[in-house]
């Protein structure tokens, strides 16, 4: 997966689990991942080597494709 920076369009490097830098504008975000039904922020679970994600508010499991990823200003 692949993101741009909001501010320049500069593509993101990873810095850390939820984080992203941009060596472009010298920015620092986090990666907010929310459910693409309730929208509220879904957990990462690692289980065996494959990442899938939780949602607390819709008590399931989701698929990684259907979260929605958000930036944010670290
Ligand atoms: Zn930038
Ligand atoms: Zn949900």
């Amino acid at each position: 997966m692949e993101l741009n920076c909001p501010k320049c369009e500069h593509e993101l490097d990873r810095s850390g689990e939820l984080k992203r830098h941009c060596e472009s504008c010298n920015s620092d975000f986090k990666l907010f991942i929310a459910c693409h039904e309730c929208g509220d922020e879904i957990e990462r679970l690692k289980a065996c080597g494959a990442v899938s994600f939780w949602c607390n508010s819709c008590n399931e499991l989701k698929s990684k494709s259907s979260a929605i990823y958000t930036l944010k200003d670290d």
